[in-house]
């Protein structure tokens, strides 16, 4: 059995428990939600108020250049590609995950149309985030594509002749299964196929290497674990082959050549710039260059590497105590045991009371979320993000022992645990 004690020697020996203090987490909160919010910065409000007094309030207009507001979306863009293994000029963080999707399925299409003109489908998975299937579906529908959804074990068998791109999500949102993006790209690029990523679940969560898995186009997310604050800018790669190749269809002044000449002609900037729209949010922009500076924090203690390694450990520590603390409550394991297909989340299936039981232990102040099933196929989940920079050894030894005592007690069979929020 692993008790407490053991937990609390993981922590005196783990080479990251001191970034924690990185962050403002409310008092008596085991957070297990950062895969879907990432915690605030503790260095987030002032930076923000500075950026609010002094820049907007004393520079006024004059910020743009002198605090540095115009080239933002590169300059974050740059940091953001040091964690997701592409190159310096390749990134810029912008808009929504939705909306840069949007951009980069646009291209891929576009490209495959000039290139093979005769493939007709744009591949995913039936169990891709939403998002992804909505804006793959009005994207096919105005360029007469056809969306070819499959279940994860039919992906190679999809990638023939009449596909164009194959557009995947690296860690899925629901079982915490990670794709290998360098095998199914090199399978992809084999049958003529290009490759698009979401590295939602990933960036900053797991080490990706874009250029060692020569993926075509990739997007992610600014507020999940990258932890850029809710509604945080995201992002967007392009493989430098392709860049020159298409103008992204949301081709506003900010994609130009070169915006303060307003000419009337569009002229598309030479690099990622051309993957830009418009004016972004400057206040969530400082705000995620703060989360990013977190992940700075954890450079010189190995970075990328040590965060997998830490994170890993703590999802291993997870499975291996709901084994021997809260087995015989009918959970079943929806992310896969091997750490080469595990994300930085564990999902665990239950065919009743899984809001309940999620709502039972946000009371006790152990935020995990909820997903529901799709009624045929998979049972509901309870989701459980583990997030290295603040997550503590002993916080998942709590977080077991609470959702115990949830169960032991029955307490999560109380009316007020069923009702249904608007966001869960
Ligand atoms: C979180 C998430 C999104 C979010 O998209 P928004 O445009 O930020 O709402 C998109 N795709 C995936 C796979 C996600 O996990």
């Amino acid at each position: 059995m692993t008790t407490l004690q053991d937990c609390l020697a993981l922590d005196a020996q783990d080479p990251l428990r001191e970034l924690r203090r990185l962050f403002t987490l409310p008092q008596g909160v085991i957070y297990l939600d950062g895969n879907s919010l990432g915690p605030l910065p503790a260095a987030a409000p002032a930076r923000i108020a500075q950026a609010v007094t002094q820049e907007w309030g004393q520079g006024l207009i004059r910020s743009w250049n002198s605090a540095g507001w115009y080239e933002l979306p590169r300059r974050l863009g740059d940091r953001i590609a040091a964690l997701i293994g592409a190159g310096a000029d390749e990134v810029v963080a912008t808009d929504s995950t939705s909306i840069n999707l949007y951009k980069v399925l646009s291209a891929g299409l576009e490209i495959a149309a000039r290139d093979a003109p005769h493939r007709s489908k744009l591949v995913s998975e039936r169990s891709n985030f939403p998002t992804d299937l909505y804006i793959a579906q009005s994207l096919c529908k105005q360029r007469g594509y056809q969306l070819h959804l499959v279940d994860s074990d039919r992906i190679e068998a999809a990638l023939t002749d009449e596909t164009a791109v194959l557009m995947l999500t690296h860690v899925n949102y629901r079982t915490g299964a990670m794709h290998d993006m360098a095998d199914l790209t090199a399978k992809a690029h084999a049958a003529g196929v290009l490759a698009v990523w979401d590295l939602a679940h990933s960036a900053g969560a797991v080490p990706v290497d874009l250029h060692g898995a020569d993926a075509d186009f990739a997007v992610g997310c600014g507020y999940k674990y990258l932890n850029g604050g809710p509604g945080a800018p995201a992002f967007v790669w392009v493989h430098p082959r392709h860049t020159g190749r298409f103008c992204q269809p949301l081709a506003g002044w900010w994609s130009h050549e070169a915006p303060f000449e307003f000419t009337p002609d569009y002229r598309p900037a030479p690099g990622i710039a051309r993957y830009l729209c418009g004016t972004q949010p400057i206040l969530s922009m400082t705000a995620l260059e703060c989360g990013l500076d977190t992940f700075a924090a954890a450079q010189p203690l190995g970075g990328m590497a040590t965060l997998r390694r830490k994170s890993l450990a703590l999802s291993d520590l997870f499975i291996a105590l709901m084994q021997e603390r809260c087995a015989g409550n009918g959970f079943g394991l929806a992310t896969p045991r091997e750490h080469e297909r595990r994300g930085s989340q564990v999902c665990l299936t239950r065919k009743q009371g899984a809001y309940a039981i999620v709502q039972a232990l946000i009371a006790r102040g152990v935020i995990g979320d909820f997903r529901a099933g799709d009624g045929a196929k998979h049972e509901d989940i309870l989701r459980f993000g583990f997030t290295p920079l603040y997550t503590s050894f002993a916080d998942v030894w709590n977080a077991v022992e609470q959702l115990r005592q949830v169960l032991e007690s029955g307490e999560w069979q109380r009316p007020e645990f069923d009702r249904k929020h608007a966001v869960t």
